[in-house]
């Protein structure tokens, strides 16, 4: 079985993944805002922020932190490192180009293949010119839809994968049904689907859609646990409790896609809006409703060990 680069170079067995929070942040950061004005960011502040979130994550047992943060969204790798080597969990970056609408000129007048290549660097040399390798690639897709630039990346993260063999784990928008366009252009470039996550489909209480997406092979990522404004935590707990009892248990993904630091909104605005918001809702609220409710250990150990570490185990 192949291994899984963990931040800081080198890597780890699938089987040694543990509980495993496949979709959170460590920073997000607007990096042309942070290119230009550095004085509006306190980087001392953020890493204690980022190692704060983790170990109360590592309380609970997660052994290993997926963290989503692409191109786009303001990737450090240097700063997952501190995190790492803080809190000594593994940490796994990975790739992709994180927008809504458009990419910039550099990979837009160079086409497609530039913006792949940028991705299998990540996935094969390391990201940032480190020896840290991208264990992931990202697509996005959110309420624009499928604009001109935002396929390019999408097809562009389609075909890293169908070259180097990574899983592929996305952002959709549940308002516009766009995890079909990307079930679509997967298929259309030969992706694997039963490699792939299809990203924030928990922000929908539609059973029947999240059905005819599941009945495609791919994960779904019931994973905004604690972002009330796009989905109650109740109205996310019955969902979960209805597809295990509905026998999805093997696709399901869990996560809160929680950011220590996330510089698009004052923090004093993010604090009032998802008060509950963290990167331990999961174990202190959700598995509690679950065992409640009859899910048994072994369902929650599934969701939460077995099928992290079958998203990233490659087959033969
Ligand atoms: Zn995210």
């Amino acid at each position: 079985m192949s291994r899984i680069p963990v931040v800081g170079g080198g890597g780890i067995d699938p089987s040694n993944m543990g509980l495993t929070l496949f979709h959170e942040h460590l920073r997000i950061t607007t990096e042309v805002i942070r290119w230009n004005w550095p004085h509006l960011y306190n980087e001392d502040e953020e890493l204690r922020s980022a190692i704060n979130a983790v170990n109360a994550a590592k309380r609970f047992g997660v052994k290993t932190i997926i963290d989503l943060t692409v191109a786009g969204i303001g990737r450090d790798v240097k700063f997952d490192e501190k995190v790492a080597r803080a809190t000594g969990i593994n940490i796994i970056m990975g790739t992709g180009f994180y927008t809504y609408t458009e990419i910039p000129f550099y990979f837009r007048n160079r086409g497609l293949e530039s913006l792949v290549n940028a991705f299998v660097h990540d996935i094969t040399v390391g990201i940032q010119g480190t020896n840290t390798k991208a264990a992931f690639v990202k697509a996005v897709i959110d309420s624009p839809g499928l604009t001109r630039d935002v396929e390019m990346a999408i097809r562009a993260a389609a075909r890293a994968h169908v070259k180097t063999g990574v899983p592929i784990i996305t952002h959709s928008f549940a308002g516009n049904k766009s995890s079909l366009e990307l079930i679509r252009i997967f298929k259309e470039e030969g992706v694997d689907l039963s490699r792939t996550v299809i990203g924030h489909v928990g922000d929908s209480d539609d059973i029947l859609f999240i059905e005819q997406i599941l009945r495609e092979g791919v994960f779904v990522g019931l994973d905004r646990f604690g972002l009330d404004l796009y989905l109650p935590l109740e109205k996310r707990v019955r969902t979960t409790i209805e597809l295990i009892r509905r026998g999805w248990v093997d696709q399901i993904l869990l996560s809160h896609d929680y950011c220590p630091t996330i510089d698009w909104y004052p923090p004093e605005v993010i604090r009032n809006t998802v008060p509950s918001w963290s990167m331990t809702l999961i174990f202190e609220e959700v598995i509690p409703r679950l065992r409640s409710e009859g899910v048994t250990q072994e369902q929650i150990n599934k969701i939460l060990v077995d099928n992290p570490r079958r998203l990233f185990s490659s087959r033969p």
